[in-house]
């Protein structure tokens, strides 16, 4: 009797230890990071086990640090977040590839070991960045350029103003130019654009492009709004709107042409590594009707009822004119956009690209090569436009700027053309 009694409580014990101390699941190491990666800060190991840690052993290699092994005891709870920081190991502040090594084991009574290794690249110097050459001036509404080389292969790169991001565009080993513009909206002493990079391990410099800049005033006017005009906007544009033609209008003016351009923004995301124009834009034939970035306010029973700037300059000839492209490019957009109507967008490339707004017909198609000077549509009165007129736009990364230093020979060859990349630049 005595003896089965032990046996009994042999086995309870046993099953007891089985369920308290002895657990068949083996650590976990969450690494937080891929293996490979760049990393440019310490990182944190988690460790964790369903029942608890006894030991956690790690070493790091790598430059400066010996593959030294390091162990910690007595953890206070199941999870351990074990933070490794290789500045230590930097030698030269030269990139260098490391390896860590962590074997953690449990508390079960048969203990359960895991190990595990990554290898990292740790850097923690931004990449260098120098100008080589750009525009020196530009002014408010107005264009530039600017050649830069990055000291590495960068993750990113480009110019930052504000929210705005310029592309770059690489045309050499470690060289980059981005055209950028002084956005008409944007105060003189308020434009500080950035050249900046970005390397593999997130860290990030930021240089000035070296350029200084001019406020220019713009142009405004107050455009009385009669309940005849009013009419007539929304029988052509929203005519089977319920709302007042007010109502329409200020949606037409407001929601639709926000829209609008955002749709223009996103299309001038399109562009090619590579310089398709060549040399001053063409101006089509007609009286210039409406000029770059003039400020309307609209005016209706004396309150003011909405607020618009004109993005483009309007161009009027006689009605039904063939309309040609301002320089060789190629067709990104031919179809119907809103308020501009029928519209063609054609990329110059580098990230530059000319708008051609309320045509009555387009000849062109999406991915059509197209010459200085050839016709590509005609003229018309489409979308929000009173009376035939062309509404031609230049832009650079999407903002709108100035069209008249685009068309004008002189500038675009001593603020442009002669900063581009030459035959020197790919040596
Ligand atoms: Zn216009």
């Amino acid at each position: 009797m005595k003896k089965f009694i032990l046996i009994i409580i042999l086995i309870a014990s046993g099953v007891l230890a089985y369920y308290f101390y002895i657990d068949t699941n083996s650590p976990v190491i969450n690494w937080n990071v891929e293996h490979g990666a760049y990393i440019n800060k310490g990182l944190t190991i988690n460790i964790a086990d369903d029942q608890g840690l006894s030991e956690i052993c790690y070493s790091l290699s790598g430059a400066g640090c010996s593959a030294e092994e390091r162990c910690l005891r007595d953890f206070t709870s199941a999870s351990f977040d074990l933070a490794v920081d290789p500045e230590n190991c930097v030698t030269n502040n030269e990139p260098f590839k490391m390896k860590i090594n962590v074997a953690a084991t449990d508390t079960s009574l048969l203990p359960n070991q895991t190990v595990g290794s990554i290898e990292l690249t740790y850097d923690n110097q931004p990449p260098s960045l120098v100008t080589l050459r750009g525009t020196r001036y530009l002014k408010q509404g107005g264009s530039g350029v600017v050649l830069y080389e990055v000291g590495e292969d960068p993750n990113d790169t480009g110019i930052v103003l504000g929210d705005l991001l310029f592309r770059s565009f690489r045309f050499s080993q470690n060289k980059y130019l981005s055209l950028y513009a002084h956005p008409y909206n944007v105060a003189a002493d308020e434009f500080k654009p950035r050249i900046f990079a970005v390397d593999n391990a997130g860290n990030l410099r930021k240089i000035r492009p070296g350029s200084t800049t001019a406020s220019h005033s713009y142009k405004s006017e107050v455009i009385k709004l009669t309940d005849d005009f009013l009419e007539t906007v929304k029988n052509k544009i929203m005519a089977n709107s319920q709302k007042t033609p007010l109502n329409v209008f200020k949606e037409i003016n407001d929601t639709v042409r926000q829209q609008n351009n955002q749709t223009i923004v996103e299309l001038c995301q399109t562009s090619e590594n590579r310089k398709l124009w060549d040399g001053v834009f063409l101006r089509n034939q007609g009286a210039t009707r409406a000029n770059f970035a003039e400020n309307r306010t609209y005016v209706y029973n004396s309150s003011i009822v909405s607020q618009q700037v004109h993005t483009g300059i309007d161009i009027a000839g006689v009605s039904k004119t063939p309309i040609v492209a301002a320089n060789h490019g190629k067709v990104v957009f031919a179809g119907a956009i809103g308020i501009y109507g029928n519209v063609v967008v054609l990329d110059h490339g580098y990230g530059l690209h000319s708008l051609y707004g309320h045509l009555s017909q387009i000849n062109v198609q999406v991915g059509d090569r197209v010459e200085k000077g050839e016709v590509m549509a005609t003229s018309g009165e489409s979308g929000l436009a009173f009376g035939d007129h062309l509404h031609f736009e230049i832009r650079v990364n999407g903002v709108p700027v100035n069209p008249i230093e685009w068309i004008d020979r002189s500038w675009v060859k001593n603020k442009i053309e002669v900063f581009l990349p030459n035959n020197a630049d790919t040596e």
